[in-house]
């Protein structure tokens, strides 16, 4: 059984209480009503029910614990790099994983290996820095480990899933499993985890060292740029809104349908990107669905493709007719 202590109110959020507990035995402090919109790239949604990151493995075990006692849906949260969240925010626990971060490049195997909360981007500039070949395609993805195996990120023809040894996988149960790729139903940016309440808690990618660091740190800089020329970094996104249906791109079907700059309140599919919609400063996250929805409708009308959104949509959404 999870013992708890409650600290009582905390203060008011959206006029309602907001409150901690405290999980005795390993110091996890789990908060009430949590905005969600400062923690996804997005910067739209409502609260979490529930929120906690925990710093260590037996924290976040303990959580899951709680979380099973209470009954509580679990959903979990790395970079919010690619995540829409209801305005009306999300029931039960939401578990960030920015805390689980720990990394060890291995200079015998060539093996690097980090938490699943550890900065994508970051280790790509690190490993550069060492002149480590292997993640220079990862530089502009803004997100954690735990979300790039989800995921399947990729970019610049790679991806997660070429580059993975193992991860470790915490079922909600409290058992943990360490499998390979093969095992992770890897499809063009998509793995049997998504969707589901397993959590990557580690992984193992395997890289290149000894290389000459000015020349991967010239590759990944230009990797960087390119994608700074190409796509608007400069207002809050989840990057590539549909997948790529082949043989054409979701952002040339928008951009042919006419869509590039069209508006719903405060949300604009980009003018750089057609595939990016962005949060122009008053979005909300009704905004963003409302038009993911009418870029599909237009697009499907006249293409007869039906674009799958890539960008996972959380909590409950009305789609309000025109
Ligand atoms: C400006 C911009 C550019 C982008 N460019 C690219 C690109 O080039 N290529 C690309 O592939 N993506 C791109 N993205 C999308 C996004 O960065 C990636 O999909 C990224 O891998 C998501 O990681 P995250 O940690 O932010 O995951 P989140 O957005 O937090 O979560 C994504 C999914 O993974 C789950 N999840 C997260 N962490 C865990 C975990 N530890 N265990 C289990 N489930 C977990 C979540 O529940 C959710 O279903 C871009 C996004 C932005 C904002």
């Amino acid at each position: 059984m999870v013992m708890t202590v409650s600290s009582g109110s905390l203060g008011q959020v959206n006029g309602k209480p907001e409150r901690s507990i405290t999980l005795l035995g390993n110091d996890c402090v789990i908060r009430s009503k949590v905005s969600l919109a400062s923690l996804t790239s997005f910067r739209v949604g409502g609260p979490a029910d529930w929120y906690t990151a925990p710093q260590r493995l037996d924290q976040l075990l303990a959580c899951l614990e709680w979380a099973n006692a209470e009954e509580l849906p679990i959903t979990l949260l790395g970079g919010g790099s690619n995540l829409l969240v209801s305005d009306r925010g999300l029931r039960g626990l939401v578990i960030g994983t920015r805390y689980l971060r720990h990394t060890h490049f291995d200079q015998e195997t060539g093996q690097l290996t980090v938490g699943s909360g550890a900065s994508l981007p970051r280790l790509a500039w690190k490993a550069a820095r060492m002149g480590w070949r292997g993640l220079e395609w990862a530089v502009g993805i803004p997100g954690t480990v735990g979300g790039a195996i989800v995921m399947n990120a990729g970019a610049h023809i790679s991806c997660t899933a070429d580059i993975l040894v193992n991860t470790h996988i915490l079922e909600r149960s409290g058992t943990l499993q360490v499998l390979p790729p093969e095992k992770l139903g890897y499809r063009y940016r998509t793995s049997n985890l998504q969707g589901s309440d397993r959590l990557v808690t580690q992984a193992t990618f395997q890289l290149q060292p000894g290389y000459d660091p000015e020349q991967v740190m010239a590759e990944t800089t230009e990797h960087f740029q390119q994608r700074r020329l190409s796509q608007p970094y400069h207002l809050p996104s989840c990057g590539s809104v549909f997948r790529n249906p082949g043989p054409h791109k979701a952002g040339w079907l928008i951009e042919q349908t006419g869509l590039k700059g069209y508006k719903i309140g405060g949300a604009q599919v980009a003018e750089r990107h057609a595939n990016f919609i962005l949060n122009c400063g008053s979005a909300t996250a009704s905004d963003i669905f409302q038009l993911i929805h009418h870029v599909q409708e237009r697009v499907q009308h006249q293409w007869s493709c039906l674009l799958e959104p890539e960008v996972r949509i959380l909590g409950e959404h009305d789609l309000i007719s025109n």
